[in-house]
């Protein structure tokens, strides 16, 4: 029997677009090239082309996708809504299936559940859920889509306090495989593809096209409290919070800003609670153990929302053009160190880095398995091409250094252009060893592409 792919004609791309219901534009298409910069957040352009783009617009429409590309020996990328830093959906010489108009969100309140499509945003899921009194640890920028976040963990909202990450929220799930089968993955049914999709992140050798969440009821009161001290202060800062030990429905960020002539670090709290006492007691809690003098108070107990978390993570990312690259690590005042020695040379005033404290999660039998009690990234950004090298060798210098106090990263922040080639730093050996293994076993031919940019 001859295995080999059948090779594409004109026809057989004329017809196939005809059992979508969505639509399908191949390179020589007019429309590709808007396609292909439109399905990107990041405004860089990625030099890594498709062969064909699939607007899906139907479960059946993934189905007939994957076929079509099994049969031709074309690869598969999935993109839920392009917010990839690395834009790692662009491929080449493959098919991307685009999913972000997949976008039905179907809440059971009764079970405290919601059943929610790939193309679905943060902000959609949480407009969703808050009329019935529910919530989710969403990502923290309101357009993040849910798929590529919950299938790389996700560090969402008030994560501690919801099951360390958003992924462990993750009940049942739908994915069609290599074989263009649709499947529905539990604890029980296919757990293997369930313990992969609660943190494998990209590549993965399946399509998620619903997610089965189990959600958390809306806190009556969410408040923010903020502090500023030095960049010289901030290892310092570090070991009092650690110190500290914040309770779980305290989420507890520090930004590097710049201030005056030079970086300050900006520390902000967010209380989900039932009450506004219980929400300043939560704040208390940090506050009153930090060292006198070391912060400087600037607002506390404020009003906020899962909104003004959207708006205010937005307004972090102010420049057209994007890098990011994380660790997580247990060492935070040698990170704090490596950050303040590298951050003075940055190409661009504009790039922060974020280091938020995750104490330490007890992880369930998931392939999400990267461990560390602070997570450190940076968001390199800036808006002219040219200056596209220079942020670039900077970011790598930057955590080239910070990878020798690491304990492990996390896959969706983690920058798989430069680093494709250590991605198993996002996992635990054995978990690492575990998501090839079921790969290989579920995708042996190869119909979907692998996490690591080029390579097939
Ligand atoms: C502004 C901004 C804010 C962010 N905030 C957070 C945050 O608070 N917390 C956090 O953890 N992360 C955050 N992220 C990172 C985010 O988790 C990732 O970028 C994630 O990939 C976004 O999901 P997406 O659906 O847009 O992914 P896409 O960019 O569309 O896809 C990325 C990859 O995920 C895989 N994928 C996506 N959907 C599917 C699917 N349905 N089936 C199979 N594979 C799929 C594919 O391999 C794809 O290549 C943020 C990113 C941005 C740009």
């Amino acid at each position: 029997m001859d295995l080999r792919p059948d090779p594409i004609d004109a026809d057989d791309f004329r017809v196939f677009p005809r059992h979508l219901d969505g639509k399908a534009r191949s390179r020589h298409h007019a429309e590709y090239a808007g396609w292909h910069r439109d399905a990107c957040w990041n405004g860089r352009r990625f030099e890594r082309f498709p062969e064909y783009i699939v607007r899906a617009q139907s479960i059946a429409d993934v189905g007939h996708s994957i076929d079509f590309a099994r049969r031709h020996g074309l690869s598969v990328s999935v993109r839920g809504r392009g917010h990839s830093y690395a834009g790692c959906f662009l491929r080449d010489n493959g098919l991307l299936l685009d999913l972000s108009a997949l976008d039905r969100i179907d809440v059971d309140p009764a079970a405290r559940m919601a059943a929610v499509q790939p193309g679905v945003s943060a902000r959609q899921l949480a407009q969703a859920l808050a009329p019935h009194g529910l919530a989710f640890p969403t990502g923290h920028g309101g357009d993040v889509g849910l798929s590529g976040f919950l299938l790389g963990g996700g560090l969402g909202i008030n994560f501690r306090a919801w099951g360390g990450m958003s992924a462990f929220n993750l009940r049942a799930l739908d994915l069609i495989g290599a074989d263009g089968e649709l499947l529905h993955a539990d604890a029980e049914h296919h757990p293997q593809l369930f313990w992969a999709a609660r943190g494998g992140g990209p590549g993965l050798g399946f399509v998620a096209v619903k997610f089965y969440l189990d959600c958390q009821p809306l806190p009556a009161c969410i408040t923010g409290s903020s502090a500023h001290t030095g960049l010289d202060r901030l290892g310092a800062l570090l070991q009092a919070v650690e110190r500290a030990d914040p309770p779980p429905a305290l989420q507890v960020m520090i930004a590097v800003v710049p201030h005056g002539d030079g970086l300050q670090a900006a520390l902000s709290t967010l209380a989900f609670a039932d009450t506004a006492q219980q929400a300043q007691a939560l704040h208390a809690a940090l506050f009153s153990r930090l060292p006198a003098g070391l912060v400087e108070p600037l607002a506390r107990d404020q009003p906020s929302s899962f909104e003004a978390i959207y708006r205010q993570s937005e307004a972090m990312l102010v420049s057209r053009r994007y890098r990011c690259d994380n660790v997580l690590t247990d060492r935070g005042a040698e990170a704090a160190r490596i950050l303040a020695a590298h951050l003075p040379l940055r190409p661009s005033p504009a790039s922060v880095p974020l280091l938020i404290w995750r104490g330490e999660p007890r992880l369930p039998d998931a392939a999400f398995s990267a461990r560390g009690r602070w997570f450190v990234s940076t968001y390199a950004q800036w808006d002219a091409e040219r200056d596209d090298e220079a942020n670039r060798r900077w970011l790598k210098a930057l955590y080239d250094e910070l990878a020798g106090v690491a304990s492990g990263a996390y896959i969706n922040e983690f920058d798989l252009e430069e680093r494709s080639a250590q991605v198993e730093r996002c996992f635990a050996p054995a978990n690492w060893a575990r998501l090839r293994e079921l790969r290989r076993r579920c995708d042996p031919d190869g119909v979907f592409h692998d996490v690591r940019i080029g390579r097939r």
